[in-house]
C-alpha cells in the first residue's frame, strides 16, 4: 500500500498564507505512485479542516495570498498514541485512518516553535523536521542567540527585551540599546517572515525605538534588538544526513533585495523582484565558513530533518548567524528548495527526503 502522509499548513500564525503556498508547491511535487496525501488545514481560528479543494489553488495569484476556509469537514484531533483523526461530519463521525508520517509545513508560532510538536510526540506521529525543543529554541531568537553564544556560533549582538523590563525598567533598557550604537533591526522575537521588524537608522533615537519596540510588541510581547550588521545576505540549506552521519550542507545562496527595499521584509521576501544567486559569488574560504557554520548551528541548536541557516557576510570580513528556520519556505522557487536543486537534488527528491526521515523517526527520546 501506498505511505500515508498527512500534509498539514496554514495555522494560526501572522505566516498562515506562507505555510498554504509552500503546501500548494509540496503536494503538487509529491510523488503520487508512493505517497498518498492527506492534506489538513488550520484555519486561523485554530480549527483543523480536511481540505478538499483543487491544491492548485494555493498560490500567490496576482499578488493575492491563499488561505485555509473552515469549509471542509472539520477533524477532531485525538491526545495519545494514535495517529488517527477523527472526522466530524454533523452529528455523525468517522475515523480518518492513520498515517505514516507528517509533513508539519507551518512557519512561525503555534507551527514551527514546538507546540505541534509536542502534539505530534503525544500522539506517537513521526513528523518531519525539527523536533519540540529545537523548534522552540530556534523560534525564540533570544534564546538562540544564547545557544550561538554557547557554542561559539559567530553572531551579532543584541538586547533581549521581555514584556516585564519594557514595562517596568524602560529607561535601563533603552540605555542598553542605545549603546549597541548606529542601525538597529527591532524584532518579535518569535516570529518569522519579516513580520513586525523595523529597521531604526539610530539606536539612541529614543522616539523611534519606542515605536519600533511597540510595533514589534503587536506581534509578540518579547522582543530582541539587534545591533544592524552591515554587509551581504547569505543562506544555507542543512538536511540530516540518511546514514547517522553530519548533515548534509547545500551551496549557499546570495539574497538580492529588490530596489526600494530597504531590507529583506515581507514584501520583499514575497512580493518583489528580490533574487537569488546560487551559488553564491562568494571568496571559496568564506563559502567553507559557511557551510561549516551552517552544520554546527544545525547540531549545536538540536535540529532534525531540516533547516535553513541564514549569515551575514560582514563588510568587515566576518561571518555572522543571523538566525535558523527549522521550517523554512518550501515553494518551489523558495531559497530553500532551489539552494538544493543547485546542489543536485531536484523538489521532489527533496520532499522525497524530508518523508523520508520523518519515516525513520523514532518516536520518543532520541
Ligand atoms: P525573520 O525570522 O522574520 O526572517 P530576520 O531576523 O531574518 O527575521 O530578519 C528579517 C530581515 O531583516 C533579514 O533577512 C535582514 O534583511 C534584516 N535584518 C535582520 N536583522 C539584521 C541585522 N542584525 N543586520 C542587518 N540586517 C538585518
Ligand atoms: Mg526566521
Ligand atoms: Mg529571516
Amino acid at each position: 500500500r501506498k505511505i500515508r502522509v498527512a500534509v498539514i499548513f496554514g495555522g494560526r500564525s501572522p505566516e498562515h498564507e506562507i505555510s498554504c503556498v509552500t503546501a500548494g508547491g509540496v503536494i503538487s511535487a509529491i510523488d503520487t505512485d508512493r505517497y498518498e496525501v492527506v492534506p489538513i488545514g488550520i484555519a486561523r481560528d485554530g480549527s483543523w479542516v480536511l481540505y478538499s479543494a483543487d491544491p492548485g489553488q494555493l498560490a500567490i495569484v496576482d499578488g493575492r495570498l491563499p488561505e485555509v476556509l473552515t469549509s471542509g469537514p472539520e477533524l477532531a484531533v485525538p491526545f495519545s498514541g494514535a495517529t488517527d483523526l477523527i472526522v466530524l461530519e454533523g452529528d455523525s463521525s468517522r475515523r480518518l485512518g492513520g498515517f505514516d508520517a507528517v509533513l508539519p509545513l507551518l512557519h512561525g508560532p503555534l507551527g514551527e516553535d514546538g507546540t505541534i510538536q509536542g502534539l505530534f510526540e503525544m500522539m506517537d506521529a513521526r513528523y518531519a523536521g525539527a523536533g519540540v525543543f529545537a523548534s522552540a529554541a530556534s523560534m525564540d531568537k533570544v534564546f538562540m542567540k544564547a545557544l550561538f553564544t554557547g557554542h561559539g556560533i559567530p553572531t551579532g549582538d543584541y538586547v533581549a527585551v521581555p514584556d516585564r523590563m519594557w514595562r517596568g525598567e524602560r529607561k535601563r533598557v533603552l540605555d542598553d540599546i542605545a549603546e549597541l550604537g548606529g542601525t538597529v533591526f527591532v524584532k518579535p522575537a518569535r516570529g518569522g517572515s519579516s513580520v513586525g521588524i523595523s529597521k531604526v537608522p539610530d539606536a539612541s533615537d529614543t522616539d523611534a525605538v519606542t515605536a519600533a519596540v511597540e510595533a514589534a510588541r503587536r506581534h509578540d510581547p518579547k522582543v530582541i534588538v539587534e545591533a544592524a550588521v552591515p554587509g551581504r545576505e547569505v543562506e544555507c540549506g542543512v538536511l540530516e544526513s540518511l546514514d547517522g552521519g553530519a548533515p548534509d550542507v547545500s551551496q549557499p545562496a546570495e539574497i538580492h533585495v529588490a530596489d526600494g527595499f530597504d531590507f529583506y521584509d515581507f514584501e520583499a521576501k514575497y512580493l518583489s523582484t528580490s533574487g537569488l544567486t546560487i551559488p553564491a559569488e562568494l571568496p571559496a574560504e568564506v563559502v567553507a565558513e559557511i557551510r561549516r557554520e551552517a552544520a554546527r548551528t544545525f547540531e549545536a541548536l538540536g535540529c532534525e530533518g531540516l533547516a535553513r541557516v541564514d549569515f551575514f557576510y560582514g563588510d568587515d570580513g566576518r561571518v555572522y548567524v543571523n538566525e535558523i528556520n527549522t521550517m523554512p519556505g518550501f515553494t518551489p522557487s523558495s531559497a530553500f528548495p532551489q539552494m538544493w536543486a543547485e546542489s543536485g537534488l531536484d523538489y521532489t527528491s527533496l520532499v522525497d527526503r524530508m518523508i523520508q526521515t520523518a519515516l525513520r523517526r523514532a518516536p520518543g527520546l532520541r
